[in-house]
């Protein structure tokens, strides 16, 4: 398989560790992070030198849970557990919109999966503030905008343990951001019709986490190369690539799609439309893959280019998200 691919936090703010890259090989690859012996698979020591090197860079409270609490009715706020590396700081907290109407379908909104990539979180934020009413005559809402609040704080790909949760959702997770949410989503016991996962994808991901993933798996580094501007990420199973057009659409009004590399890749994959690549995202322990909803998609928002804002990504995410809400339920006979 390939190299794990990484979709990201804006250069600004994200802390950079120095990647050196050494002349000469050693143990037959280059040294390309300053953590661990290159070819060797971190163990327990790494991993600890890891998490003391990170530190909190931001507030989830200030930037997230109060603009949570700050929800009213008919919004219903409830917590799904809390992170074990500090409950009290780190609650789970998931906002629910039920509809107007008893036979409305349900869809799912997640967002800081991975908790640097900034405008998943805040975009899903802006989505429920400015957006969600507009579709509580048509559908149930179910949106986790924080997935992983440590994440979030320190500016990382990671949990604490140096686990991706964006890998980590199928059976005995080793990340209990993903267990939880999949445990609070499948208590819900409602079918979604759709699902869509906010993500960003940005420089820092070929600077220090992909590094990073090589590094803590024993594996060489293979320089990459970023996409410039916002794409999709379909299930392979269930590509939905008309829904993906109508993302892609509509988020092209707010900002550029990326094009396809030379080899007609975006990330290393094959685009398969314009502005979209397809991942086996159940295989992968993906979050787009954790419901069974028909419609899913995982968008990249890339909000290190001259031209994107902080403004401009939010509403990327918030435009993604309302247009794959339109097209679910034009094509669910619902609307
Ligand atoms: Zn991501």
């Amino acid at each position: 398989m390939a190299q794990e691919r990484t979709c990201d936090v804006n250069p600004t703010t994200a802390p950079r560790l120095p990647v050196r890259v050494l002349s000469g090989t050693v143990s037959g690859m280059d040294r390309f992070y300053p953590i661990g012996v290159p070819g060797q698979p971190w163990g327990p020591a790494e991993k600890q030198q890891w998490l003391a090197e990170r530190s909190i860079e931001r507030s989830y409270r200030d930037d997230v849970l109060d603009r949570i609490d700050a929800l009213e009715a008919p919004f219903e706020v409830s917590s799904y557990g809390a992170l074990p590396i500090d409950p009290e700081r780190y609650p789970l907290k998931m906002v629910t919109l039920r509809s107007t109407n008893p036979d409305a379908p349900w869809a799912l909104l997640t967002g800081g999966v991975h908790g640097y990539e900034t405008s998943g979180v805040h975009g899903a934020l802006t989505f429920l503030e400015t957006a969600a009413l507009d579709y509580r005559d048509s559908l149930n809402l179910v949106v986790a905008p924080c997935v992983s609040p440590w994440g979030y704080e320190v500016i990382n790909r990671w949990n604490p343990n140096a686990v991706d949760p964006n890998r980590s959702f199928h059976d005995d997770s080793p990340s209990e951001e993903a267990a939880l949410l999949i445990a609070a989503i499948a208590g819900l016991d409602v079918p979604f019709l759709l699902h869509l996962d906010l993500h960003e994808t940005t420089d820092s991901d070929e600077d220090e986490f992909r590094p990073a993933v090589a590094a803590r798996d024993g594996k060489p580094f293979e320089p990459g190369t970023i996409p410039d501007g916002f794409y999709t990420v379909a299930d392979s199973d269930n590509p939905q690539l008309d829904f993906q057009a109508a993302i892609i659409a509509a988020v092209e009004e707010v900002t550029h799609i990326a094009p396809p590399d030379e080899n007609g890749q975006l990330i290393g994959a094959d685009q398969v439309q314009p502005g979209v690549i397809e991942y086996p995202c159940r295989e992968w322990g993906l979050c787009q893959g954790m419901t069974s909803a028909q419609y899913t998609s995982t968008t990249e928002v890339y909000p290190d280019s001259p031209k994107a804002t902080a403004t401009i990504c939010n509403m990327a995410q918030v435009a993604a998200a309302r247009a794959s809400l339109d097209f679910a339920l034009a094509h669910s006979g619902q609307s």
